[in-house]
């Protein structure tokens, strides 16, 4: 997979903090970007919908996701989310979750400029995932 020193992350944060203007945020005014690496060299963003109903609201993450398969699918190796201030935000649980699907264990997960990224695996220690599915079936 790919080593740090090739995840072009200044371009990563660039793209999340840019897909903070694309948000929908008038309940929380709490715009969020995210941007993911893929394991072919693609940039993916996505932005946070609310929703009046706020339950229904979608993280920056959720819209990554949607067009990582939209346009084609890939696999993830690193995730930039920013919220409106420019500054790293922590991703969700759900959102956790939904990342760690398209990325597995070894998905970087920004940090910030001064911080070591973190591995999804840190943040979702003992995740459920595909692989669970397969083994956990009833007869
Ligand atoms: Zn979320």
């Amino acid at each position: 997979m790919s080593s740090l020193g090739k995840i072009p992350w200044p371009l990563l944060r660039e793209q999340a903090r840019s897909a903070t203007s694309r948000s929908y945020a008038p309940y929380s005014h709490v715009t969020v970007g995210a941007a993911g690496y893929t394991s072919n060299g693609e940039i993916i963003t996505g932005s946070n919908i609310e929703n009046a109903s706020y339950g229904l609201t979608l993280c920056a993450e959720c819209s990554l996701i949607s067009a990582l398969i939209g346009q084609g699918g890939g696999r993830l190796v690193a995730v930039a989310i920013v919220a409106g201030d420019g500054e790293p935000i922590a991703p969700c649980g759900r959102c956790r979750q939904l990342l760690f699907e398209h990325g597995g264990a070894e998905l970087l997960v920004d940090a910030g400029e001064t911080a070591a990224p973190h591995t999804l695996g840190a943040l979702l220690p003992e995740a459920f995932g595909p692989s669970d599915l397969g083994v956990r079936r009833t007869p």
